[in-house]
């Protein structure tokens, strides 16, 4: 707890620092002391804003001195409360280190400090038809060095995998204010432990990501867009198994969403289904192919093939940029829909692809028995195995009486996902909001090395303090 910066730490900010560096305005402190999550109380003492790795090296070795905890900040976007400050620790945003360097067409990589967006990184890779493939919603706002915090994952995970699969080296300032270079350009360099991948995921806990090295990919030539009707998720999941045995074409994307969750987006009014009876599931894929007469031929023949093999009960191709637009935005503002309509509790669970299937069959009737009055809404990466299940608070109940209960009806699908040998936390993180659930994805043994690592390297737990665990 500092709420009250220490005078001999204020003074030494204001000899070392330019007057812009630190900021108590009630608005940034709100604005800069929660993240997407929305649930917790913003309560920072100050904000930040270093503009060098040097000046983050030099405000890291201060807070040691005396004793001020600090919570990373990137573009705000993290579902799980990571970047959330409620107890009166100063903030370390990277928003003005956003420098992007040129590409280096060699290696296919691009040196980027943390504070770059996502969506700038990849409008500069683009000219030179390539991109860093880590792409979802938020996009426009989070920054680089919050998808490596948090490992993000999206929408193209079944294509490209996972964030870290994408950095090639990082420059992390540790809590003793060492600036540590980890790899770089470098294809290879096999000298013991990774530390570079040590970083990734760890939501800000173990040191702050001031720049990253990109790996970067050519840009996917052509692609094609359909969105199906399905008769169920086995269906769905029938015909992942079938588009990729059979597709002619290279999967990108396999999103799956419910009948529910399609209706809450078209309650906002503003989308519209492409087809005109409803179905129980529906499914977005989008494909990198070739753009010719005969290629469309073979997309023609497989969707006939879905069709017949009833895998598929309707369909349609993107015709246009616009109908593209439209169909994706079907899958993308599901979540923003439901929180439209009240109060959701998210949950964003992995499951082994093979075990999909039961798993929710086993979760409806947890939910059927145990949780009646809770709707379920289940929608997400299908093709990775990874779903978004969130519950809406029944219009007549009170709130604190719905998170009761979702706190309790959390456990019990915990337990189920741990049977399956899934995990509680996909792609979102642990942050504040999954510290409860993580002993149902990790064992004491693994809990005590994470806790060991935090303790080497951050022995005053200064760096995010609460953050994943304890
Ligand atoms: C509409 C919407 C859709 C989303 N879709 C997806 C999705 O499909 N897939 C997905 O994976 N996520 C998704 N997210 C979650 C979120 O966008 C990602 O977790 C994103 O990577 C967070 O980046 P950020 O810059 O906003 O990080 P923040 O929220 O600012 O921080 C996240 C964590 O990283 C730490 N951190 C931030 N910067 C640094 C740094 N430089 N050094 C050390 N630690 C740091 C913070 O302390 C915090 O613990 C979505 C969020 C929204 C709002």
């Amino acid at each position: 707890m500092n709420k009250q910066l220490p005078a001999e730490f204020r003074a030494e900010i204001g000899e070392r620092f330019a007057s812009d560096f630190l900021t108590k305005e009630a608005s940034d402190l709100e604005t800069y002391g929660r993240d997407w999550t929305r649930i917790y109380d913003a309560a920072p003492s100050a904000v930040v804003f270093p503009r060098t790795t040097e000046q983050v090296s030099a405000f890291l070795k201060l807070c040691s001195l005396h004793k001020i905890a600090i919570v990373p900040s990137g573009g705000r976007t993290g579902l799980s409360g990571g970047a959330v400050a409620a107890n009166g620790e100063v903030v370390l945003s990277l928003s003005r280190m956003n420098k992007i360097h040129p590409v280096d067409l060699l290696s296919s990589t691009v040196r980027v400090q943390a504070g770059a967006i996502t969506q700038a990184v990849h409008e500069h890779c683009e000219p030179l038809g390539l991109t860093w493939p880590i792409d979802f919603s938020a996009k426009g706002s989070s920054h680089i060095g919050g998808n490596i915090s948090t490992n993000a994952g999206g929408q193209r995970v079944i294509r490209y995998g996972l964030t870290r699969h994408w950095v090639n080296g990082l420059q992390v300032v540790t809590m003793n204010g060492d600036i540590l270079e980890l790899n770089g350009t470098l294809q290879k360099n096999n000298t013991g432990l990774d530390l570079c991948q040590l970083f990734i995921g760890t939501e800000g806990t173990l040191g702050i990501i001031t720049e990253a090295t990109l790996k970067l990919t050519p840009l996917p030539v052509h692609t094609e867009l359909f969105f199906f009707a399905t008769n169920n998720l086995s269906s769905s999941l029938e015909l992942l198994r079938h588009t990729k045995l059979h597709g002619p074409f290279t999967i990108l994307t396999f999103e799956y969403l419910t009948d529910d969750c399609l209706n809450s987006v078209l309650k906002m009014g503003k989308h519209k289904s492409p087809f005109e009876t409803a179905s129980d599931s529906y499914v977005l894929l989008e494909v990198e192919c070739v753009n010719t007469e005969a290629q469309k031929e073979k997309l023609d023949d497989w969707m006939r093939t879905a069709l017949e093999n009833d895998l598929i009960v309707d369909g349609v191709l993107a015709q246009s940029h616009e109908e593209r637009n439209d169909l994706w935005a079907l899958r993308e503002v599901v979540s923003e829909s439901l929180s439209a309509q009240g109060l959701v509790h998210k949950n964003d669970i992995a499951l082994p692809i093979a075990k999909l299937d039961e798993f929710v069959k086993a979760m409806q009737s947890l939910f059927a028995k145990n949780y009646s009055n809770l709707k379920l809404f289940l929608f997400g990466h299908l093709g990775d195995g990874n779903f978004h299940v969130n519950f809406m608070k029944p219009e007549d109940m009170e709130k604190s009486k719905f998170l009761e209960i979702c706190s309790a009806a959390d456990l019990e699908m915990f337990a189920t996902v741990k049977k399956f040998g899934g995990s509680v936390s996909a792609e979102h993180g642990i942050g504040l909001l999954k510290k409860k659930a993580l002993q149902y994805s990790r064992t004491p043994a693994e809990l005590a090395i994470f806790k060991q690592i935090k303790q080497s390297l951050d022995p005053l737990n200064l760096l995010n303090p609460g953050k994943i665990f304890d």
